[in-house]
């Protein structure tokens, strides 16, 4: 069963940094992704632990937060059918060199910490990681 939905991405700083935020969202609208609302921000890294809580216990949540605070992101709400699933496809595995063919990983990610994108895993995470976000 299809049904349209919204997920969260987020274009990360090694990605921002080296200019390809135009480029990575042009592979968005081409696979069929309304980009709904976008922001470019930089967030403090007590944000970034608040947005990567779910992996506190892990080895690298220290340099995860540091870096996903480094410098400025794109954040943007994407919606197509199935988005939730499409993105992950969309971005390849968690490490680039694992990543598949085509994927945005793939072709833009440097490592399994500097791999260009964030994509939210599961409708009840997409909901509230567009909140943390957008919520006004
Ligand atoms: P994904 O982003 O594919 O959903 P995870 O949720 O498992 O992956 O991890 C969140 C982020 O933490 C990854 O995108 C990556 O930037 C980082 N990360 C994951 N595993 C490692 C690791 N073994 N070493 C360093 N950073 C990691
Ligand atoms: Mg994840």
């Amino acid at each position: 069963m299809s049904r349209i939905e919204r997920t969260l991405s987020i274009i990360k700083p090694d990605a921002v940094e080296r200019n390809l935020d135009s480029k990575i969202k042009e592979i968005f609208v081409i696979n069929g992704f309304t980009i709904v609302q976008e922001k470019k921000i930089q967030i403090e890294k007590s944000e970034a632990e608040k947005f990567y809580k779910v992996h506190e216990t892990k080895p690298f949540y220290n340099e995860l937060c540091s870096y996903l605070s480094s410098g400025p992101i794109v954040v943007m709400i994407l919606e197509k059918e199935n988005a939730i699933l499409a993105n992950r496809e969309l971005m390849g595995s968690t490490n680039p060199k694992e990543a598949e063919e085509g994927t945005i990983r793939k072709k833009f990610g440097i490592s399994i910490d500097k791999n260009s994108v964030h994509g939210s895993d599961s409708p009840e995470n997409a909901k509230i990681e567009i909140d943390f976000f957008f919520k006004v």
